[in-house]
């Protein structure tokens, strides 16, 4: 194995996929709905497979399939106040994954500095190091909150004199995640400005993870960064069909931003896969034509995919809460995490042999009890593991019956 890639060799999501296959516990681990997707998007799909257009099946242009760079850019056009020129400042991707390491090894020289918050989608940290870059990691930290029932995901914050001592004349980007995956937190517009801030005052690109920009939980609302002025020029920006359009089996993304940072995202994926999967292209921006003609509306799926969440989210948080555990709520996203340790003295913790516990507790649920969630240490680096050891992580994008049955398995266990 090349010396770039150590370390990197375990991934959760190969681990714990794997663990679901062999044992079918109820699975509220790797994040996807378990219902169809809106009915528009799957007939589109149809009628773009039948369509009398045949070259729908065949390579489409390598940058993005032009119908689709097109809506992408009129829908961000509007969101972030400037024109996106559809030929030179998007890319569709393989996934935001493929948007993420375009961005990525398409910047970051061997020597670099790249600013991670932990905890982080896993993906990051390996792909730095394949660039040769060098991660610098920072934690958000989940503060005092006495005389709350609840915490949120506004709790957990960043120190701010922590962050600005990451920064120097090496630091070459930092990720945003922003809404945040495990957590839900959507940054605010102070925590952002911070950020922003110290990226201008150090000449420092920011590459801006995305994907659950369309489901935030009111009051809260999503800010781009590449909003903030003296940002457009320094941020690329990652979104996702598969959280878009709740079509995760898609694996289609895009990333956008100014020309002369996309010209190298084009360059790697040029080189890497040159072209991506036309009917899938087609039929998302179909999609996206439709959504722009009723962003405003509630019929609008970016605006009701939230409102179908939040139950869930609060039926969660409930269920969790009441069995034991302390659940942090997301302000953002479909996943929970939640305090497991109060039940500690109910779990067989040795009989796996895992160096983190939150890797034996889930793993023994999943053999146990039946019920799968994810070990949130899989997102924070070797040295700062141990802050996650108390912790899961739930999806509850699930169908209402499936969030009952995960209660019920809790509940019996208990
Ligand atoms: N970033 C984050 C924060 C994610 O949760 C995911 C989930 N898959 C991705 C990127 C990758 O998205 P995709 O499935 O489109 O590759
Ligand atoms: N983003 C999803 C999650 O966090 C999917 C992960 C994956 O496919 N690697 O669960």
């Amino acid at each position: 194995l090349p010396a770039r890639y150590a370390g990197s060799e375990k991934s959760v999501w190969v681990e714990y996929i794997q663990l679901a296959l062999e044992h079918k516990p109820l699975n509220l681990g790797q994040g996807f709905p378990d219902y169809p997707p809106p009915r528009y998007v799957t007939d589109t799909l149809a009628e773009v497979a039948n369509s009398d257009n045949c070259l729908i099946h065949q390579y489409t242009r390598g940058f993005g399939h032009p119908r689709l760079v097109a809506a992408i850019a009129k829908l961000y056009s509007k969101l972030i106040g400037r024109e996106i020129n559809p030929q030179t400042e998007v890319l569709t991707t393989l996934g935001a994954y493929e948007a993420l390491f375009s961005s990525i090894i398409g910047h970051v020289d061997v020597g670099d500095e790249v600013i991670i918050i932990e905890p982080f989608f896993d993906c990051y940290e390996p792909m730095v190091k394949t660039a040769g870059g060098v991660p610098r990691f920072i934690p958000l930290r989940l503060k005092e909150t006495k005389g709350k029932t609840l915490p949120t995901s506004a709790d957990w914050v960043l120190d701010k004199q922590e962050l600005e001592g990451l920064f120097n004349t090496k630091t070459k980007m930092i990720i945003l995640n922003t809404p945040h995956n495990p957590l839900g937190k959507v940054f605010s517009r102070e925590e952002l400005e911070f950020i922003a801030d110290l990226c201008k005052k150090w000449n420092v690109l920011c590459v801006s993870d995305e994907v659950y920009e369309w489901i935030v939980y009111k009051p809260n609302k999503h800010i781009r960064i590449a909003t903030l002025p003296g940002m457009w020029e320094r941020t690329i920006t990652i979104g996702s069909a598969g959280k878009t359009f709740s079509v995760t089996g898609w694996k289609l993304g895009w990333a956008y931003g100014p020309a002369n940072l996309m010209v190298n995202l084009q360059m790697v994926h040029q080189n890497c896969v040159y072209t991506g999967n036309t009917p899938i292209q087609e039929t998302t921006a179909i999609s996206f034509e439709k959504e722009l003609t009723r962003l405003d509306s509630d019929e609008c799926y970016f605006n009701s995919i939230s409102e179908e969440l939040v139950s869930k989210r609060d039926y969660m948080a409930k269920f969790l809460t009441d069995v034991g555990m302390q659940p942090t709520i997301p302000e953002g996203g479909y996943f929970m995490i939640a305090d497991w340790s109060p039940l500690e003295s109910q779990v067989n913790l040795n009989s796996e042999k895992d160096k983190y516990k939150d890797y034996r507790f889930t793993k023994w649920m999943t053999k146990n009890v039946g019920l799968q969630g994810i070990p949130p240490s899989a997102f924070y680096s070797v040295p700062h593991k141990p802050l996650a050891e108390n912790f899961v992580r739930y999806c509850f994008f699930k169908k209402d019956e499936n969030l009952q049955k995960a209660e019920e398995i809790l509940n019996q266990w208990k």
